[in-house]
């Protein structure tokens, strides 16, 4: 999706919503665009080098992030306004896939990295109901978050309203397609 012209990436976000809210469909959906996942997910899961290293609900891994990598990432996004300057995290450190680093896969740019973090690797564990880590200290740190967007919370209602009356009469996708798998 990232070769595609933006109007071009914004009509196929909108029908595979549509799609999602008329059929009632599940998504598999891989993409480093942050805004774009929190449109559409309800579940999102953080990879670090292969490793999942945070996985929950997206409002919750947005505004309440628990893994450091997280917490970094919004940083990347850039904003459109000029004159809002957000807080940045610039992760220092390097990274090499080919050799990766015993313990923890993030320790090397980590800035929280402590001495277990080297030699243990944390496992991906509950910290609350539906929101995995995998970090040996994600119970006491206390990580910025991002404000999530109105349609994070009462996700569906929010797609609903978005693209109204579509979700009732999907364009360009016939039934009988759909019904046999073509
Ligand atoms: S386990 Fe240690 S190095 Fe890894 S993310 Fe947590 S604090 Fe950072």
């Amino acid at each position: 999706m990232s070769g595609l012209d933006v109007s071009v990436r914004g009509q196929l976000l909108n029908l595979m919503t549509v799609l999602q809210v008329r059929f009632d469909l599940t998504y598999l959906f891989v993409s480093y665009y942050l805004g774009v996942v929190e449109h559409l997910a309800d579940r999102v899961a953080v990879i670090y080098l292969g490793h999942v290293v945070e996985l929950g609900e997206v409002p919750d891994v947005y505004g309440r992030p628990l893994h450091p990598y997280t917490e970094a990432l919004p940083s990347a996004i850039p904003t459109p306004d000029p004159d809002v300057r957000p807080q940045r995290i610039v992760l220092q450190g390097s990274v090499s896939p080919a050799n990766p680093s015993p313990g923890c896969p993030f320790q090397t740019r980590c800035p929280y990295v402590q001495e277990r973090c080297r030699h243990e690797p944390p496992p991906l564990r509950a910290s609350a109901p539906g929101h995995l880590i995998a970090c040996h200290r994600g119970a006491e740190l206390h990580l910025a978050g991002v404000e999530s967007s109105p349609a994070g919370s009462g996700k569906e209602q929010g797609r609903l309203q978005s693209i109204g009356p579509l979700a009732q009469n999907p364009p360009l996708m016939p039934e009988r397609s759909l019904n046999q798998n073509e």
